[in-house]
């Protein structure tokens, strides 16, 4: 059973947060004059919503989920560092993460002195739940998981997060940033039965916005409240909240982008598997490949000498020769294959 109560530290639990002055009159009134805002009207002269309502309601129709189960941060980033501070406890508690996968979440554990356990995953690009479920203790606070994972793009089975979220005593955070990407379902599906579940995901990369830094959370309500009352008032701005609100109105064309890139992937796979140098092209789930290719390095420097980057990620755990790249427009990919031929030739 798992009570968020016994899983926060203390000081977040006896929390009084922040009442600004959009909290203590949040109604509609003519005259504004409690927020020692400038009154000249630009669009921008007035403090946006601390609760990001119209945000977390367009989200909600979205997504078909209550809007008391969604939190929005200034990226995923910022929910990330969010639970790590609502959660552990530095220098005494840890989280979880299964390498390789998104950096940010040691990053954000290392910076607020939270140790990580790594437990790599299997050659399959899977959890070894045995492993995770052997290096978890109580102080074990958060699992994250990646799926589709960066940079294996691969989604992570169904049944291993089951069972993670049955075994596991603390949070599983299942990261689903290219879930817009893949033809399965979202986990927030899941959301009924496991409370000790959290979802995240973004408007940087299905939906265009990474300039806008939107990222989403979903979980229970309870929780939803506490990251509320950690997160800085205003961590959505006005110009942010407007351009993730204009996006998320026209689904279809997300959509319609989401299609181009699909198609454009599997063009891509095809393309890179007829090159001698490439060894492998794994499957994908997301919006990038993750391909095996001989001198990895060696072909990483001599892109960008033609101008163009991939992510090299060759000195990766599970990743040797390994390079990551972004599905771009039609001619870009044109000119990737174009640019690894000359490199063949
Ligand atoms: C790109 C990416 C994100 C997005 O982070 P934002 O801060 O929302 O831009 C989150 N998780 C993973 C795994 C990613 O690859």
């Amino acid at each position: 059973m798992f009570i968020l109560e016994d899983k926060i530290r203390k000081n977040i639990k006896a929390l009084k947060p922040y009442a600004s002055a959009r909290d203590e009159f949040s109604g509609m009134a003519d005259v504004y004059l409690d927020a020692n805002e400038n009154p000249f009207p630009n669009g921008k002269n007035r403090y946006p919503d601390p609760h990001q309502r119209l945000l977390r309601n367009a989200l909600s129709q979205l997504k078909g989920i209550d809007p008391s189960t969604i939190f929005t941060g200034n990226g995923s980033d910022e929910v990330i560092d969010l639970l790590m501070r609502t959660f552990c406890n530095p220098g005494i508690d840890n989280i979880i993460t299964l390498p390789p996968t998104y950096g940010m979440y040691k990053v954000s554990a290392e910076i607020n002195d939270v140790e990580v356990r790594e437990v790599p995953l299997t050659t399959s690009f899977q959890p070894d739940v045995k492993a995770i479920l052997g290096a978890a203790d109580q102080n074990s606070k958060l699992l994250f998981i990646c799926s589709p994972n960066n940079p294996t793009a691969n989604l992570i089975d169904r049944e291993i997060i089951v069972e993670l979220l049955n075994r596991f005593e603390g949070l599983v955070v299942i990261d689903e940033a290219y879930i817009d990407f893949c033809p399965s379902e979202s986990k927030i599906s899941l959301m009924n039965e496991y409370t000790n579940l959290f979802i995240m995901q973004t408007l940087s990369k299905a939906w265009g916005l990474a300039g806008v830094r939107i990222g989403i959370g979903v979980g229970q309500p309870d929780l939803i409240q506490i990251l509320d009352n950690t997160k800085p008032p205003y961590n959505i701005s006005v110009l942010n909240a407007a351009a993730a609100l204009e996006a998320l109105s026209d689904p279809s064309s997300m959509k319609k982008k989401v299609d181009i890139l699909l198609a454009e992937k599997n063009w891509l796979i095809k393309a890179l598997m007829e090159m001698k140098s490439v060894m492998k092209v794994y499957a994908s789930d997301a919006n990038f490949l993750l391909v095996k290719i001989k001198d990895a390095d060696l072909v990483y420097r001599k892109l960008i000498e033609q101008k163009i980057v991939v992510r090299n990620r060759s000195s990766v755990i599970l990743c040797e020769q390994c390079l990551r790249i972004t599905i771009g427009t039609p001619e870009e990919n044109r000119e990737l294959i174009q640019a690894l031929h000359k490199l063949e030739a």
